[in-house]
Order: C-alpha cells, then structure tokens, then sequence
C-alpha cells in the first residue's frame, strides 16, 4: 500500500471497546460523507442470528482464514477475545485508489500493524461516556453469554490504556449525533 497522496482516499480507523457504538457511528459518518467505504473484516467469530454474512463480517472457518495469512490477502489481523478477524487487502487497496477514504473497525493490535506500513492512517479510539455505561449497552446488546460479555468489558480497559499512547484523536460516544459530527470533522480535516 502506497502513502496517501491527493488521488488516493485515505484509511480512517476507528476503534474502541466492544458495545461502545463503532458500528452505529461508523454508518452514520458513511451515509452523511458520500466518498466513504467501510471495511467488512473476515472472522472465525461464529455469527449471531442478527448478523448477515458479507454485512457486519464474512464468516469464514479458521483453515480459511490461515489460507488467507498465508496468501498475504489480510492487510492486518488479530486475536480478540478467542476469535480470529481480518480485514481484506484486496477491497481496501481497490477503494483506495478510487479515491475513497476506507474506514476500518479494528481493534488495536490490528491499528499498530496498519499503523506500521501507512504513517498517514487516522487513527480514532472511541469511548464510552463511562464502564457503567458500556456494561449496560452490552446487556441491551444482548448477543453474549455471561462469561463472554466479563471478557469483553474487561477487554475494554486494556485497549482503553493503549488508546492514549496510540490514538491521536478521542471522541467520547455520549450524544451519537455528536460522535458522528466529531468523526466527520476529523476525517475532513486530515
Ligand atoms: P465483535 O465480535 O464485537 O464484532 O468484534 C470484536 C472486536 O474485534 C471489536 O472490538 C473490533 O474492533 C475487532 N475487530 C473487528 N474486525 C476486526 C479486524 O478486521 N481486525 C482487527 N484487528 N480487529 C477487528
């Protein structure tokens, strides 16, 4: 992957602890900047029943997806909470170079490895307003066991560690409609 020039679209990553509402975001900013492609990461996660393959992910097994880290098709990739996910080489490059910025939900072992071959990336970390506050959005979110859900909002106080040394920009997902401006205003300004 080249660096960004004034053709190219740039790589915007937005990351943050599982529930905190990347993906509601994330839509939002797509549908009110017209030039934005959001990435669809392969995973061996199994889907829950409201996910459609080729939508929220592609559902793939674990022998497929060390076929594609063998081939060099993942851009970056990493473990979460037990689960293999990735994001597709091939799409990003192409939307890229069609002059759209592509926006990547990854965690932040896979915004590091982006981080090392494309200096120009945009790095975003979203929060929640507070741990309360993301433990219960998870509880509406409803699509984990109790044990998985502990590992996730445990998860989250790691990467939040991480997001200050890693992330130049913070935008706390207290309002949504604020969240999106706030994202919206970063990508137009970098
Ligand atoms: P979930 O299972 O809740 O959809 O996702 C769990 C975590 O995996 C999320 O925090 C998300 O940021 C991360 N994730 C999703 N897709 C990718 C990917 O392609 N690469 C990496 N490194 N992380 C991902």
């Amino acid at each position: 992957m080249n660096e960004t020039n004034d053709r190219n679209g740039k790589i915007v990553i937005v990351s943050g602890p599982s529930g905190v509402g990347k993906s509601t975001i994330c839509k939002e900013v797509a549908k009110q900047l017209k030039n934005v492609y959001i990435s669809v990461s392969v995973t061996t996660r199994p889907r829950s029943q409201a996910e459609v393959d080729g939508q929220e992910y592609w559902f793939i097994s674990e022998d497929e997806f060390q076929q594609r880290i063998n081939k060099g098709s993942l851009l970056e990739y990493a473990e979460v909470f037990g689960n293999l996910y990735g994001t597709p080489r091939d799409k990003v490059e192409e939307e890229l170079r069609r002059g759209r910025n592509v926006i990547l939900e990854i965690d932040v072992q896979g915004a590091k490895q982006v981080r090392r071959i494309n200096k120009d990336v945009v790095m975003i970390f979203i929060f929640p307003p507070s741990q309360r506050e993301l433990a219960e959005r998870m509880k509406l979110r409803g699509r984990d066991d109790a044990e998985t859900a502990e590992d996730r909002l445990n998860g989250a106080s790691g990467e939040i560690a991480a997001a200050w040394q890693y992330y130049k920009h913070m935008v706390i997902n207290d309002d949504l409609q604020q969240a999106v401006s706030e994202v919206i205003e970063i990508i137009r300004e970098n």
